[in-house]
């Protein structure tokens, strides 16, 4: 079997679309320009390219785009002062803080600082607690663009066996809750995880957000199983000449994708589709402040 490549660039633009056309409307017909503030502090070089992308691709969807950049050594006091204050703000409907965060900060007390209603990282306190019970919250990115896809391939995920590799706060605990939450049967593997491989070979489903390259082999994985590879690793690349490095996921895409019925490439698979579903939350969250329906396909 070959896998179908689930194509997350072309999902992440028609995500991308939907929330602009929403935006669209909801500025003609209710005068509201969703806000989202992006905070930045210090100076990482990865986390200087995500803000950027960020905030052009909130401005491309016709939102508000506030950069807040702050140095390294800004103490605590003054982002929780910056945090209240985007609380305070009626133009800003999502409030992302980027991580992570400088030694000297608490970053949990920082997320925790945020209105959770503005949340749209989905890391605060009360919106996790809102997933665990299946209320309505602010879902984490990543995860909800690894279920977007799952719902796009299978429709109803109701009965299959998850298997998500990865216990994080970020994407494997959100996306074991989703994936719960779709009545999936579903097992959270890590570090400590005896019989990995058996463990993986029962899913019918593979989440797997772990951070090391290609540990994933095909013969893990059952046929026709979908395999959604959240990592994103840089490993050597000496047949691209000296010093040339390129990106693969958790999984090895190309065992994987012999026994897979479908499979998410690293890049271009989940990566394009976390700032997408960023832009989703954003217009989800200002619907929900101002009481208009939101929109739909948006959020889980
Ligand atoms: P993380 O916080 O480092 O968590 C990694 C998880 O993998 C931990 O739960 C760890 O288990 C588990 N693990 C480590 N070694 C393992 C092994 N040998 N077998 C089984 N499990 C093992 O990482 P993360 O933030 O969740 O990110 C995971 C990957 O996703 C990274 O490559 C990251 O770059 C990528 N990522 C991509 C996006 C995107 O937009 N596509 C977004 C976020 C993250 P323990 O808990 O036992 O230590």
């Amino acid at each position: 079997m070959t896998a179908t490549i689930i194509d997350g660039k072309a999902f992440a633009a028609n995500v991308r679309e939907k929330v602009a056309s929403h935006v669209a409307r909801l500025k003609e017909e209710n005068g509201i320009t969703p806000g989202l503030a992006v905070v930045l502090v210090g100076e990482d070089p990865a986390s200087q390219v995500y803000v950027r992308n960020k905030g052009k691709q909130t401005v491309e969807c016709g939102m508000q785009s506030f950069e807040h950049k702050l140095p390294a050594d800004t103490p605590e006091a003054d982002l929780l002062a910056l945090v209240a204050q985007l609380n305070a703000d009626p133009a800003v409907h999502g409030i992302l803080v980027q991580l992570p965060l400088p030694d000297h900060m608490n970053a949990d007390a920082v997320i925790n600082a945020i209105d959770p209603a503005k949340d749209v990282d989905g890391f605060h306190i009360s919106n996790v607690g809102l997933l665990g019970t299946g209320q309505k919250s602010m879902v984490p990115c990543t995860p909800l663009g690894c279920l977007m896809m799952l719902r796009d391939v299978h429709g109803s995920l109701s009965g299959m066996n998850a298997v998500v590799i990865g216990r994080s706060n970020i994407v494997g605990k959100p996306m074991a809750q989703l994936l719960l939450g779709e009545s999936c049967t579903v097992t959270i593997a890590h570090s400590r995880t005896k019989d990995l491989a058996d463990v993986v070979r029962r899913a019918d489903i593979v989440v797997a957000a772990v951070g090391r390259p290609q540990m994933v082999p095909g013969d893990w994985i059952k046929p026709g199983a979908t395999v959604i590879d959240v990592g994103i690793n840089r490993i050597d690349a000496p047949e691209k000449g000296e010093g040339k490095t390129r990106l693969v996921g958790d999984c090895d895409y190309d065992s994987c994708a012999e026994v897979a019925g479908a499979i998410t490439p690293v890049p271009g698979g989940v990566g394009p589709m976390t700032i997408a579903c960023l832009l989703a939350n954003t217009v989800t969250a200002a619907c929900r402040a101002n009481g208009l329906a939101e929109p739909e396909g948006l959020t889980a």
